[in-house]
């Protein structure tokens, strides 16, 4: 186990750090050029922006995991707080196979940007284990989630860093980090996690929640290019947390939803995917593969290869799997009219390049998926207050909560003439660099 408290900085290597020009682009790549970009228009110096490029602590622990087998493996975990000039650490836990530190560096300054942006009183997070959690038992999945925990507690709680779902976990794993965590303090402590089940203090309104954001954020975002979202044709890439819930707002709201993938395939109908139906057929089969004429019985849909799902021509595209789908190699062929990032860091630095150049509006992560965080905080608040909002608070406030922040990044980006992903950056990094300069530096 290594704790890091990473020293700053030099003005020199931030500077080369947020160097956008690399021949192998990553998130973190990606994560730095978008903070440069900030910190150059709002003017500020090489020393605050070191302290913005970089981690104010990571821990990387090994989790020695028993197989059911007996077999022992050794797996790599990884919690990076970003920045706590805000609040708590604030950010969820992915288990996916490739999870390398990098990324988890992205994630956790990309969730500072976002609580910022949504003014809720937090820093940023983000953990990850490198792990497959498809090919683990229950109590494989278990041990490694309760050994994960107990490594990092020293850096966790609900005043110093609170964990919540992501890519490969879910509020069964949160269930098991606040479990592992109360036993160690001896007491119950529901404030540690967010995104819990709802019988152990979770929210109302928190599994739906990020989708819910992404479609309020959808229909302000397609009305301000002129299209009405009743009817509007939509893609949806991943039928997960994010993208299940998306595709059903939507559908909701009236929208055609076209297409939609998950990691073994896509499906396409052009009249619209019947999306209650859809989602049957993964509950029963676990993907949206197969929901095609005469297998569902008769669906309508054709089968489709994934990667044409992003370069469909319609009115709305939500990338709400994993990072840099929309890269180098695609962009220019993308045919959407708004692309509303449900996933974070979809869209690579080239790619927003690309996309920027040929007119296509792009609603950045931190913004379009904030959703998800910030009924995480009424989550907290709930567990502070010891009290449950009801059903309607919850949605009243996220939709509020939303539209504001939609208000400011799209009336930012008007009047400077910049990007939407700049003008939320920049909204962001002003409000993480204030409080910075209001506590002052230590000592
Ligand atoms: N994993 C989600 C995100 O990337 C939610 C994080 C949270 O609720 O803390 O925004």
């Amino acid at each position: 186990m290594s704790l890091t408290v990473e020293p700053s900085l030099t003005s020199g290597s931030a500077a080369s750090a947020a160097d956008p020009v690399v021949a192998h682009p990553s998130p973190l790549v990606d994560a730095r050029a978008q903070l440069a970009a900030a910190i150059e228009l709002l003017g500020y110096d090489e020393g605050t922006h070191a302290m913005l490029a970089t981690s104010r602590r990571e821990m990387t622990v090994s989790i020695p995991l028993r197989h059911d087998d007996g077999r022992i493996e050794v797996l790599t975990g990884h919690r990076v707080q970003h920045n706590i000039s805000r609040g708590p650490a604030k950010g969820g836990l992915r288990y996916a196979p490739n999870v390398d530190l990098d990324e988890v560096r992205a994630l956790a300054m990309w969730m500072t940007w976002k609580c910022a942006l949504l003014d809720v009183p937090y820093g940023g997070a983000k953990g990850g284990v490198a792990v497959d959690p498809r090919a683990l038992s229950t109590p494989e999945l278990e041990r490694v989630t309760r050994r994960y925990t107990s490594e990092i507690l020293p850096i966790i709680g609900p005043q110093q860093d609170i964990p919540a779902p992501d890519i490969g976990t879910d509020e069964q794993t949160m269930a098991w980090i606040m479990d592992t965590f109360s036993v160690a303090r001896g007491h119950t402590v529901p404030g540690v996690v967010t995104g819990k089940p709802l019988s152990l203090g979770g929210s109302l309104g928190r599994p739906s929640a990020t989708s819910r954001g992404v479609v309020h954020v959808a229909d302000a975002a397609l009305r301000s290019v002129g299209i009405a979202p009743a009817g509007a044709t939509a893609a949806v890439q991943g039928f997960g947390k994010v993208g299940r819930g998306a595709a059903q707002f939507l559908a909701e709201a009236g929208a055609r939803v076209v297409a939609v993938s998950d990691q073994y395939g896509a499906v396409y109908a052009s009249t619209g995917l019947d999306i209650p139906a859809l989602a049957d057929h993964v509950d029963r089969t676990g993907t949206v593969v197969g929901f095609g004429a005469g297998v569902s019985g008769g669906s309508g849909a054709d089968e489709l290869d994934p990667a044409a799902l992003l370069t469909l021509e319609v009115d709305l595209l939500v990338p709400a799997a994993v990072e840099g789908v929309l890269n180098g190699g695609n962009a220019a062929d993308v045919r959407a009219k708004v692309i509303v990032e449900g996933a974070n860091g979809p869209t690579t630095g080239e790619a927003d390049r690309i996309l920027t150049d040929a007119g296509v509006l792009v609603v950045p992560d931190i913004l379009a998926n904030a959703g998800g965080v910030l009924v995480s905080y009424f989550e907290w608040v709930q567990a502070n207050q010891a009290y449950r909002w009801g059903a309607q608070e919850v949605e009243d406030r996220l939709a509020a909560r939303m539209s504001e922040a939609w208000m400011n990044v799209a009336d930012h980006a008007r009047r400077h003439d910049l990007t939407l992903r700049t003008a939320a950056t920049a909204l962001a990094v002003q409000r993480v660099a204030e409080a910075h300069k209001l506590r002052g530096l230590y000592p």
